[in-house]
């Protein structure tokens, strides 16, 4: 047989679905592997997805989506984010934000471009700049562990640097990068002319009522050099709908429609229906969602605070926590195995997110909060024997 190509062998499973798929294995078990709401869609969006099925919009759409439901994200954004995009050229409706990511990546990479990846990283990032031929690198501090000092970020910048992604709130860490993070990393692309990829998917679950955070994109002469990538999958409970958007200027825009064509042809057209309902700027359908989870994260955190054997570090968003588990003398991946088969609790191993994340493990809290109290107290009771 001949060889499956360089691309498929560089590629590793993550941890993450490791243990989801470990996890089924076991009755009882209580999974915080995936960030993956177990809140429904609320039932007007899902009105909107079926009504689009019974009247037979079950067909192809253009390239880049559906115009009207780029009408309404250009309103969105330019009432959420305050940038105004043109909805002809600007805006491409993805099979979910991974789409978005890689077709963006795809648009702007060469054989060996370098893509900076801050850590602790969302692990996709890496494969897919793999899949498009580009080096990932990896960017960490062994003292800061679950953030990424700008002046590292700043050294690993080479002439084959093309692009930086950024994430903000951050799936693993749950933090939100300042305002003065993101002027100087919109500081170093003008000065070092690099693109810069802004993953916003989690703008949303803010819990300390501060403001919406602004993007990179907003900043000044950043417009142009930023791909701004969203979805509808944590915001409104949408992960299966797999829609997503990608802003840009109009020449990335382009070329990302092109490969589209060949890739999925367009996002699922009843979910851009469902979009379109869900994006209206006269009823908000996410308004309950960040209340609902800030109260599952402040019933993580008072389980978690009935031990000192092991620390759980409040998120300020997303729906992730990272739990430092330094003290148990075991490292992430034991952890989790450990856990998994004393205590039927799924967690993610921290190694996952970077080399220095070892001494910690994430959890996902998209279960009800009475799952959450019980999972907690089996890991409590796990560190505590
Ligand atoms: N970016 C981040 C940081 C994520 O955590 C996820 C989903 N886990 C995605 C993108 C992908 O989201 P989507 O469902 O829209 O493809």
């Amino acid at each position: 047989m001949k060889q499956l190509s360089q691309t498929a062998n560089c590629i590793e499973p993550s941890l993450t679905r490791k243990l989801f798929n470990m996890a089924k294995e076991y009755d009882n078990v209580i999974d915080f592997t995936l960030g993956d709401p177990d809140i429904p869609t609320p039932i007007g969006i899902k009105l909107a997805g079926c009504k689009a099925i019974m009247d037979s919009k079950t067909r192809y759409s253009q390239n880049a989506g559906l115009l009207e439901l780029r009408n309404v994200i250009s309103e969105y954004n330019k009432v959420k984010e305050g940038i105004k995009y043109i909805p002809e050229s600007e805006i491409l409706i993805s099979v979910g934000a991974m789409e978005g990511l890689y077709l963006a990546l795809l648009a702007m990479i060469n054989k060996d471009d370098e893509v900076i990846i801050p850590a602790p990283y969302y692990v996709n990032y890496k494969q897919m700049v793999m899949m498009c031929g580009g080096k990932p690198v990896i960017v960490d501090d062994e003292n800061q562990k679950l953030s990424c000092p700008i002046e590292a970020i700043e050294a690993a910048i080479t002439t084959k640097t093309k692009a930086i992604i950024l994430n903000t709130p951050s799936n693993p860490t749950g933090k939100v990068l300042s305002d003065d993070f993101i002027s100087r990393i919109a500081d170093i692309a003008k000065a070092k002319d690099l693109y810069v990829i802004t993953d916003e998917v989690y703008k949303c679950l803010l819990y300390d009522n501060s403001e919406r955070p602004r993007s990179i994109a907003a900043k000044e002469g950043m417009k142009d050099r930023t791909i701004f990538i969203n979805s509808l999958s944590k915001e409104f409970c949408m992960t299966g709908w797999r829609l997503g958007y990608v802003c840009a200027n109009s020449d990335i825009i382009a070329a990302m429609t092109k490969l589209q064509e060949n890739i999925a042809a367009c996002a699922p057209l009843p979910s851009q229906y469902a979009a379109i309902e869900a994006l209206r700027l006269d009823y908000d359908y996410s308004a309950d969602m960040a209340e609902v989870f800030k109260k599952r994260r402040d019933a993580l955190v008072e389980e978690f605070s009935k031990t000192n054997k092991v620390k759980c570090i409040a998120p300020r968003a997303t729906f992730y926590a990272m739990v430092d588990i330094s003290q148990t003398g075991m490292k992430s991946e034991e952890f989790a195995y450990s856990l998994l088969k004393a205590m039927q609790v799924a967690v993610v191993p921290g190694k996952t997110y970077g080399r220095f994340c070892d001494d910690f493990i994430r959890i996902a809290f998209t279960l009800n909060e009475e799952k959450i109290r019980e999972g907690i107290q089996r890991i409590c009771k796990f560190v505590n024997t």
